[in-house]
């Protein structure tokens, strides 16, 4: 038996350095971003997928990078609004993304000129989250066009321009880690 009071209700869980659990509010709460937060899996995002795949089959792939998009830009302007330093906000949303369950995010060194990406980004994402389920268990083609979309937006929402996304490799057909090719649309 526990030997501490158990009545007593913690102010709040740590559930991680970016998330805690607010038991008396009953909510999850997300601290970097002061709002609230879900936990889910891969069971939760299979369905989502499948649903969508199953209504849309390849159409499906426009409304997850638009999905993405949106949420990546507005992620990407917040950091950028706490996080002056390009290079530092790319940091920090590596270690967000990791706590967050997404997976291991890794953008190659990149260089900047007059605020502008200088060249392509390429961004490596091991323990894909969103790679490694769906319904069929290995695709012919990459699938991850949620992330491609949160990259590009990512992208924007810091550099405050255009940007466009590819998925080169994915796990989903068979390679270790997915990797993405972000790129400047207007050059
Ligand atoms: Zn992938």
């Amino acid at each position: 038996m526990p030997k501490e009071d158990v009545s007593r209700v913690p102010e709040s869980v740590y559930l991680n350095e970016y998330f805690d659990f607010d038991p008396k509010a009953n909510k999850t709460q997300d601290k970097v971003f002061g709002c609230k937060a879900i936990l889910t899996n891969e069971e939760f995002w299979d369905a989502l997928q499948d649903g969508l795949y199953d209504t849309l089959n390849e159409g499906w792939s426009v409304i997850l990078f638009q999905m993405g998009l949106k949420y990546g830009t507005s992620v990407g302007g917040k950091a950028r609004e706490s996080i002056q330093d390009v290079q530092q906000a790319v940091k920090f949303l590596e270690s967000y993304g990791l706590m967050a369950g997404w997976g291991r995010f890794k953008a190659a060194p990149f260089t900047l000129a007059a605020g502008k990406l200088a060249g392509d980004l390429r961004v490596t994402v091991e323990d894909n989250f969103f790679a490694k389920t769906g319904k069929k268990k290995k695709w012919e083609t990459p699938r991850c066009f949620f992330i491609a979309g949160l990259l590009a937006g990512i992208a924007e929402g810091l550099l405050g321009e255009g940007h466009a996304c590819i998925e080169t490799r994915c796990m989903a057909s068979g390679a270790h880690a997915c990797e993405f090719l972000v790129t400047r649309r207007n050059r």
